[in-house]
């Protein structure tokens, strides 16, 4: 087996006239067929609409696409990814989370919305390349989501051909707020300057949603809005619950970031007297699916059997090779909690 083929059936780009299509000479990997048989695929449009017996005849109006030595297998899907990262890469390296987040500003700051449009894309057409056809993304702006900003976010999206839920980033409590204990140990006279940065209220981030949600033009099958309030000691009591309403005002999704490093695990713990993961629950994040009866175990440092049981639940376990960070992202729907 020399390669992947995914089957990701799609309109021809340019504006080429559609046209069957005959992937043969592969073998196949489905849900329910797992053993990777020959078998061939006859793709109308952008439809599968047949997987033959290898050799199987299918006319000659038909364009055929050898995938000897290959496997075809369904579209993947990335469950965590950011839109706006795609251009900052190689700008750092082996940073902790802490310090990528600092660095923010200088790394996705000052983006216009062309720039947005071509980091969501450029990151849509890597996934795409590795066999990735719909994604989760919490696109980031610096200082705070706009509505041009997600909706070129969106936009990306549906050129590449990608399905994708696409949640604006969000923090109404600045990075040195945050971190209990990080303002006391900033140097006086940059402690000043710490302090001054303000971020935009709850109500105002929140009224940027409801505009971006009310006015969601794009086709609800292929690309979903969704709300992503980014940590919860990044986030006010008001501002996640505000958050919260607002998804089941909407019916969609939220997804948050917990555990994702030693700090967080400390922070929390420091600030809300327990972890963030139960932090969210208190705030009833999570109870917007009704999950509270259901039990999950996860650690800071998960083990990779609670690991595995968390993600087949709905968690996302996402490890980051530019950042020691480990990232543990939660989908707030299809997420047992913690009894
Ligand atoms: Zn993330």
């Amino acid at each position: 087996m020399h390669g992947l083929i995914f089957a990701y059936a799609q309109p021809y780009p340019f504006g080429e006239i559609c046209m069957k299509q005959l992937i043969h000479g592969g073998r196949l990997l489905t849900a329910g067929q797992l053993d990777g048989g020959p078998a061939d695929l006859l793709i109308d449009g952008d439809t599968i609409v047949a997987v033959l017996q290898p050799g199987e005849s299918v006319g000659d109006d038909v364009r055929r696409i050898d995938a000897r030595d290959r496997l075809l297998i369904p579209g993947l899907v990335n469950a965590h990814t950011h839109a706006a990262n795609q251009l900052n890469k190689g700008m750092v390296d082996r940073y902790s989370l802490e310090l990528l987040l600092s660095a923010a500003p200088w790394t996705g700051g000052g983006r216009t919305v062309d720039y947005k449009y071509l980091s969501a894309y450029v990151g849509a057409l890597e996934m795409v390349r590795k066999g990735c056809t719909a994604c989760y993304d919490l696109a980031a702006e610096i200082p705070a989501p706009t509505v041009d900003g997600i909706e070129a976010v969106a936009r990306a999206y549906n050129d590449v051909g990608m399905r994708a839920v696409i949640a604006p980033m969000m923090a109404d409590v600045t990075f040195y707020n945050a971190i209990p204990g990080l303002m006391d140990a900033i140097p006086p006279g940059l402690r000043e300057r710490a302090a001054a940065i303000r971020l935009q209220s709850h109500d105002q981030i929140l009224a940027t949603c409801r505009t971006i949600l009310d006015g969601w033009s794009f086709d609800r099958d292929r690309l979903r809005p969704a709300l992503g309030p980014t940590i919860p000691h990044h986030c006010t009591d008001d501002f996640l619950t505000g958050c919260r309403d607002l998804a089941k005002d909407h019916d969609i999704g939220v997804q948050m970031h917990v555990l994702e490093s030693k700090v967080q695990a400390v922070a929390g713990v420091r600030r809300y007297g327990t972890t963030l993961l139960f932090r969210i629950i208190g705030t009833e994040m999570l109870s917007i699916i009704d999950m509270r009866n259901r039990t999950i175990h996860m650690r800071r440092t998960l083990r990779s059997s609670s690991r595995r049981e968390a993600t087949a639940q709905g968690a996302t376990y996402a490890r980051s090779g530019g950042m020691r960070a480990t990232a543990l992202a939660i989908v707030s729907y299809g997420l047992p909690i913690p009894a």
